[in-house]
């Protein structure tokens, strides 16, 4: 009896210090519940929602009930509530540590791919420490940064001549090799090789934000294609990935459904590549949104998704609980009802342990 109580003992603690090899947070900027069941409705079952562990969030920041990108991806990657437009800022304008600053100390490898850009609420409080405003900032911040993989839009900010494609002397481009980026331009052309010791790798894909799915130019590619060519650049073990669908916000911002349509398939289609890219069972998935945008209702239609109707009530983004969904080694841990802040605390102390 003692030796199999010892024995039950023995697996609980160890249960209890086992550290995924990786972690994959998608974030559905603007995705609400109803969006997920729209996606479902349209693309069919959803592992989203029917894999992992679904769970309820909250998302306020300290100054207002409605949240925007930044102050929200600052409580996801920092655990600090502060208040609108601060990206990896507190409420005083004082810097937060992101979770991709502590893993790199803890030796992990951290990545970022967004179909938005680079300067974007979501990608800025990843790793900069301004408002979202100050485009100037997180520009520096990003050139003096220590990420392994970056995949943003933004190209027209960072000294790319509109006309020949090409990047202009001494351009921001320029200065992130010098940091010691290879840098890649539209897909994932090679610009430049890094000067000295190589840091990683940045790769800007778009001028702008990433256009809609249904609409992208020649010379663009769609998420799950911008994902797939990014892990060619990066592997595990010990990565930490995050992979934002950020456009679903832009969609549901000016009420196109068919838009918002085409964003919720490529989102589907990211999840579903992610999936089949990383070891399931050594693998801790996270996919949840940082606020619901337009107020998103189905409103008429069957459940083969005929005659769908939807209705809008908001352009800009709603008070509502928030998905949070886990998947993998270390998720039984978000099964709690959340605010986005937690889910940095618990991230950290589920990767405080060594991996196997
Ligand atoms: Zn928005």
């Amino acid at each position: 009896m003692r030796v199999l109580l010892f024995a039950l003992l023995l697996s609980i603690v160890s249960l209890s210090f086992a550290t995924p090899d990786n972690v994959v947070l998608v974030v559905g900027d603007g995705m609400g519940f109803n969006h997920l069941f729209l996606s479902e409705l349209l693309y069919g079952e959803n592992p989203a929602t029917r894999l992992f562990r679904v769970s309820l969030g909250l998302n306020s920041p300290v100054d207002a009930l409605i949240t925007d990108s930044a102050a929200a991806a600052t409580a996801l990657f920092s655990g600090v509530r502060t208040v609108n437009n601060a990206a990896g800022l507190d409420p005083s304008g004082n810097p937060v540590q992101s979770v991709a600053t502590v893993l790199k100390e803890r030796g992990w490898k951290v990545a970022m791919i967004t179909n938005a850009r680079y300067y974007d609420g979501t990608p800025a409080a990843f790793y900069a420490h301004a408002f979202r405003t100050d485009d100037l900032q997180i520009t520096e911040d990003l050139v003096n940064s220590d990420i392994d993989l970056f995949v943003a839009g933004g190209l027209e900010k960072l000294g790319l001549n509109p006309f020949t494609g090409k990047p202009k002397k001494n351009g921001t481009l320029e200065r992130l090799a010098a940091s010691g980026y290879t840098v890649y331009g539209l897909q994932f052309e090679k610009l430049f090789e890094p000067i000295g010791e190589k840091k990683g790798s940045m790769a800007f894909l778009s001028m702008g934000d990433n256009s809609f799915e249904n609409a992208l130019l020649p010379n663009e590619m769609s998420l799950p294609e911008i994902v797939r060519k990014s892990l060619e650049l990066i592997a595990g073990p010990k990565l930490f990935l995050v992979v934002e669908a950020a456009r679903i916000d832009d969609a549901s911002h000016i009420n196109d459904d068919a838009v918002v349509k085409a964003e919720l398939l490529a989102f589907q289609k990211t999840v579903r590549l992610l999936l089949d890219s990383f070891d399931n069972s050594k693998t801790l998935f996270l996919i949840l949104a940082d606020h619901e945008t337009g107020g998103l209702s189905i409103i008429m239609g069957d459940e083969r998704a005929i005659d769908l109707e939807i209705a809008w009530c908001s352009g800009d983004h709603t008070a509502s609980y928030i998905p949070i969904l886990s998947y993998g080694e270390g998720s039984e841990s978000f099964s709690d009802f959340l605010h986005l802040s937690d889910v940095n605390r618990i991230l950290l102390e589920i990767l405080g342990g060594e991996v196997r």
